[in-house]
């Protein structure tokens, strides 16, 4: 073999192997993007169990997870308490039954009927923002 031919295997080795690295490479990219999109409808699906389970809590008590539901339910009233608050802010009062905002002139929901009292004063609120990573678990209305 000539030192020209020599050169020209070397080279042609090299960019069969540098195509070779390039779909390994894709195909590794396409593989992980699978299990990606796989871990993506694990993730979902986990998520409406965990919403099903947390809904059956009743039905179904379960020690190990107590601690949670009540976190998931403090979270819950305080999103209730977020939304008077809105309300509030908006110059208006909340129907304690649907929910609704209810003008501060009407003693009763026009949706349901229910007596909307007048809003007790609030202390204020300050910005606190709760990530996803932040849960709070309270044993107790006394307990911080
Ligand atoms: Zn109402």
């Amino acid at each position: 073999m000539s030192f020209l031919n020599k050169v020209g295997t070397s080279i042609s080795d090299k960019s069969k192997s540098a195509v070779k690295k390039a779909r390994e490479m894709t195909e590794l990219s396409s593989l992980h993007s699978q299990i990606s999109a796989q871990e993506d409808i694990i993730d979902r699906l986990c998520l409406e169990i965990g919403k099903k389970v947390y809904e059956k809590r009743e039905s179904f008590p379960d020690s190990e997870l107590e601690e949670k539901y009540t976190a998931v339910s403090n979270a819950y009233g305080e999103i209730e308490r977020l939304k008077t608050d809105i309300i509030l802010v908006k110059g208006a009062k909340r129907c304690p039954h649907c929910g609704i905002e209810v003008s501060l002139d009407f003693a009763f929901c026009p949706e349901c009927g229910t007596a909307v009292p007048e809003p007790q004063p609030r202390p204020a609120v300050e910005n606190i923002v709760i990530r996803p990573g932040d849960v709070v678990y309270y044993q107790n209305d006394s307990a911080e």
